[in-house]
C-alpha cells in the first residue's frame, strides 16, 4: 500500500511539474509576444517576497540568482513603481495598467545584504514591511525552525541605511502577531506598538502596513477597519491576485512570490489568467503556509 501511495504521489508530483512547466513555456509565448499588455490592462502586481537564501531550501526564499531573474522579468514587462506611487494612482483613480511593485515582509538581514544591491543595480524600488522587534534580535522564527534555518534579522542602523538609500519601511506589527486570533486591544497595540517603533528607530512616521501571515483568516474586519482610521495608507493581503481600479487599499492583494514558480514566466502567466476571474479578497483561499 506504501509503496503504491508514494508512487501516486510522485506521478502526481510529475504530473504537477509538467503542468507548471507548460505554464512557463506559455509564459514565455504570451510576454514575447506583447499579448500581455491586454492581460494587464488597468490591472497591476504588488509582489511579496520573503528573504533571499543562497544556502537553504526555504520555501518562502528564493536565491540570488532568482532574484535577479524575477527583477530583470519585472523591468523588461512591468511598469516597477514604488508602492506608493501605486496607491497614489489608486487614491487619484489613475492608470495602473501594467503597474509592479515589489515588497518584502518580514525584516530579513539578506534583505539588506543581498536584495538592496540587486534592486540598486537595476534602480528598482522595493518596500520592506518589517516585524519591528526581530529588527536587531536573534528571534527564531517558528517557520525557519520548522526549516532547520537559523532566523537572521536586519539591524536598526541596516533598516535606517536601506531607508536613507530610498527604499520604504512599513509596519508588519511587533512581534508577527496573527492579527486574526489575537484579541482587538492585542491586535491594536501591534500595530500602534509597531509604528512607534520605526517612527522612533528611522524618525518618520511610517505610513505602509501588510499584516502577517496575508490569509484570509489572519486579520479581522474591525482589525482593518482600524488600520484604515489610524492614517496608514494599506492593509495588503498575500493572496488574491491581482490589483483592480477599484480595488479597496485596505484589501489590496499580492503575489507570494514562492517555490511554487517555476520561473518568472509562470507566474506572469498565472497572474494574466486571474484577469478574467477577478476574485474578491475576501472569498479568496487562504494561504496559512505564507509568513
Ligand atoms: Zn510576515
Amino acid at each position: 500500500m506504501r509503496v503504491a501511495r508514494h508512487a501516486a504521489e510522485a506521478a502526481a508530483a510529475i504530473r504537477a511539474d509538467r503542468r507548471r512547466g507548460l505554464k512557463d513555456v506559455a509564459g514565455r509565448a504570451l510576454f514575447r509576444s506583447g499579448q500581455h499588455t491586454r492581460a494587464f490592462e488597468d490591472r497591476a502586481i504588488v509582489t511579496c517576497f520573503h528573504a533571499i537564501d543562497d544556502e537553504h531550501e526555504s520555501p518562502i526564499a528564493c536565491t540570488s540568482a532568482e532574484f535577479d531573474a524575477w527583477l530583470e522579468f519585472f523591468g523588461a514587462h512591468f511598469d516597477v513603481i514604488p508602492l506608493t506611487a501605486l496607491l497614489s494612482r489608486l487614491e487619484a483613480g489613475r492608470d495602473i495598467s501594467g503597474a509592479l511593485s515589489i515588497t518584502f515582509d518580514d525584516g530579513y538581514r539578506d534583505n539588506y545584504t543581498l536584495a538592496v544591491p540587486a534592486l540598486e543595480r537595476r534602480g528598482m524600488h522595493a518596500t520592506f514591511f518589517v516585524a519591528s522587534s526581530f529588527i536587531g534580535s536573534r528571534h527564531q522564527a517558528w517557520w525557519d525552525s520548522d526549516c532547520g534555518i537559523t532566523s537572521e534579522w536586519m539591524s536598526w542602523d541596516e533598516v535606517r541605511d536601506l531607508y536613507a538609500r530610498g527604499f520604504d519601511v512599513g509596519v508588519h506589527t511587533r512581534t508577527h502577531a496573527d492579527l486574526g486570533a489575537v484579541d482587538f486591544a492585542d491586535a491594536i497595540a501591534e500595530i500602534d506598538g509597531a509604528t512607534d517603533d520605526i517612527d522612533r528607530e528611522l524618525g518618520v512616521r511610517p505610513t505602509l502596513f501588510a499584516y502577517p501571515f496575508g490569509g484570509v483568516d489572519n486579520i479581522t474586519d474591525a482589525v482593518r477597519s482600524y488600520v484604515a482610521q489610524s492614517g496608514l495608507r494599506c492593509c495588503p493581503s498575500a493572496f488574491g491576485g491581482l490589483v483592480r481600479p477599484t480595488t479597496d487599499r485596505f484589501d489590496l492583494p499580492r503575489i507570494p512570490i514562492t517555490r511554487w514558480y517555476l520561473t518568472p514566466y509562470q507566474m506572469g502567466f498565472e497572474a494574466a489568467r486571474l484577469r478574467g476571474r477577478d476574485p474578491t479578497p475576501h472569498k479568496a483561499r487562504s494561504r496559512p503556509d505564507q509568513p
